[in-house]
């Protein structure tokens, strides 16, 4: 199993590389930026304004049109290399309010990518799970099972009180939702797999590729034993 599920939420490979977002956007924002500045310069109503503001127009599309092309061929990497893909049903709204994450899961565009993962491993005939967005993926020690009370964002290392392994924050985490997310394939059921508070809602992209075609939905939204 471990071979066959080598990447995971954040974009992390079992090996504990990670994925970044292509270079070619930090050039296209560069531009981007450059342009802007250019229109705010214009004067209001003149023409030079009009075809300054196409070329932002542009610029827009383009970094749109990238980010979707490095997703695409991401997604479409990961569902052939693996049969089993278990990400983290995060919480992109509520991220967003958070400044400093804000940017990164706009970059990532990670609503988008769960969709075309999940479609794609729908084509190939792989499994695709969701593991709940309050399941404690960074404050689990996956060596021991022992929660920390509390971690903030910026602690990128941490070592466990009780094992006293040493974690990356990301990889650690990345191992939790592999183990939970194969918890949930196997027990077959998914029970515990969320709280009943985080019912799916309607619509949008469903959490598991198995658990509908089985009939298992209902069952998902058991209630979820802290371990
Ligand atoms: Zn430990």
């Amino acid at each position: 199993m471990e071979e066959t599920n080598k990447y995971y939420v954040k974009l992390i490979y079992s090996k504990g590389s990670k994925f970044d977002n292509p270079r070619i956007l930090n050039k296209h924002e560069f531009n981007l930026k450059l342009k802007q500045q250019q229109l705010s310069r214009k004067q209001k109503g003149s023409n030079n304004r009009i075809k300054s503001r196409k070329k932002v127009g542009f610029v827009h599309r383009k970094i749109t049109n990238c980010r979707e092309d490095f997703l695409h061929k991401l997604s479409r990497r990961i569902v052939n290399e693996n049969q089993v893909i278990v990400v983290e049903n995060l919480n992109v709204r509520g991220m967003m309010q958070n400044h400093c994450l804000a940017k990164s899961i706009h970059q990532v565009g990670w609503g988008m990518f769960c969709t075309m993962l999940k479609y794609k491993a729908e084509m190939s005939g792989k499994i695709y799970q969701e593991v709940d967005r309050f399941f404690p993926s960074s404050k689990t020690c996956h060596v021991c099972l022992n929660q920390v009370g509390s971690l903030p964002l910026d602690v990128r290392f941490w070592t466990c009180e009780k094992c006293q392994t040493r974690h990356d924050r990301d990889v650690n985490a990345s191992i939790n939702l592999r183990d939970e997310g194969l918890r949930i394939l196997t027990s077959g059921t998914g029970d515990k797999a969320c709280r009943p508070d985080v019912s799916r809602s309607k619509g949008g992209r469903k959490k598991s590729t198995t658990a509908l075609s089985v009939g298992l939905l209902p069952t998902l939204t058991a209630k979820r034993e802290r371990r």
